[in-house]
């Protein structure tokens, strides 16, 4: 069945962006849907720490994203927690449909899917995820405390996420593939001065290994000289970048290589009335703060479209 009257706008995605174009579409008095099938938050959920929202310090990235819901939910923004599965652009409205079958018919759309962690694809990786192998270090790390655990990456998750385990675990080794950080400098610093962290530069994993109880070893390759050695370990976190979520991105919008969503300086995409916002956006800086920005320009834009396209009706 399909809504009678479109939606304005239908935002898929729960995170920085999606909430801030919730918010910014309320206070543009569109009628607006947004559609999260986790909870709210998204990656910031992954996140330990957050130090660079503007005007707070220091505050838990499950905790800003409560207010992200909270302060959509005071602007009276309707959510839906169900699964978007497929979206058909269209001449009159576009349709989205869920994955109870049900379509929704809407003017305009804002994804805001975000991405995924990238996965080794090492053996014995699959076969141990939940039993030693994570890629969220706030959702498990509280299971290796005073144990051993081999962080994988060289970015600003990768060291973050080390520091945070670092207060749990009695060791933290990284594997990083090069010789040098790609994270920030504060960062580096921290991770160098941690003394239950030892680098492991010119690393990577080539296999990781279990017992009947979960991971207990991974071998080790060095990328420079191509030997291999075993390590003792009881965890094995990886953080090597993200791969955006385009599933629903309709064919026909331009993506770059590496399937991120191509849009203009109004985030729109060149399917008209498409948006995109966030980690799905190709761009510069993947940041809580650039999402968000994405999601109000985007919102403003899109009420201009839905406004445009109603006085043409
Ligand atoms: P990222 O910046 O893409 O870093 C991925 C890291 O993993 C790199 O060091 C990369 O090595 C390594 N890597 C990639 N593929 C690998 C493989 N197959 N095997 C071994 N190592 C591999 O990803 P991220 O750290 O998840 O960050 C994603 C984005 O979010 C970035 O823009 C980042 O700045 C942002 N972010 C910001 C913050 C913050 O500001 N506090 C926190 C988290 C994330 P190379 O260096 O050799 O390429």
């Amino acid at each position: 069945m399909t809504n009678s009257t479109p939606y304005d706008l239908i935002i898929i995605g729960g995170g920085p962006g999606g909430y801030t174009a919730g918010i910014y579409a309320q206070r543009a008095a569109l009628k607006t849907l947004l559609i999260e099938k986790g909870i709210p938050g998204g990656q910031l959920n992954n996140t330990d720490e957050v130090e660079n929202w503007p005007g707070t310090e220091k505050i838990s990235g499950a905790d800003l994203a409560v207010k992200f819901s909270q302060h959509a939910a005071a602007y009276d923004l309707e959510v839906m927690n169900r699964e978007a599965v497929d979206i058909e652009p269209g001449r009159d409205h576009h349709t989205v449909t869920l994955d109870s079958g049900e379509t929704l018919a809407t003017h305009a759309i804002i994804l805001a899917t975000g991405g995924s962690p990238k996965k080794l694809g090492i053996p014995g990786e699959d076969q141990n995820y939940g039993r030693g192998v994570s890629y969220c270090a706030v959702c498990d790390g509280f299971f290796f405390r005073d144990r051993t655990v081999v962080v994988v990456g060289g970015g600003d998750s990768a060291l973050e996420e080390s520091l945070y385990l670092a207060k749990l675990a009695k060791q933290v080794y990284i594997a990083h593939r090069r010789d040098a950080f790609r994270a920030g400098m504060i960062l580096q610093k921290r991770v160098l001065a941690e003394k239950r962290i030892t680098v492991l530069w010119n690393t990577v994993l080539a296999e990781i290994q279990a017992d009947g109880q979960g991971v207990n070893g991974v071998i080790t390759k060095n990328t420079v000289d191509g030997t291999t050695a075993p390590l003792a370990t009881d965890g094995v976190f990886v953080f090597i970048g993200f791969e955006p979520n385009n599933s629903l991105v309709p064919a026909g919008t331009k993506m770059n290589a590496n399937g991120y969503v191509i849009a203009d300086d109004k985030c729109e995409t060149n399917t008209p009335g498409i948006f995109v916002v966030g980690d799905l956006k190709e761009k510069y800086a993947k940041q809580i703060v650039t999402a968000a920005a994405d999601g109000c320009t985007a919102a403003l834009a899109a009420a201009h479209y839905v406004e445009d396209k109603k006085g043409g009706e």
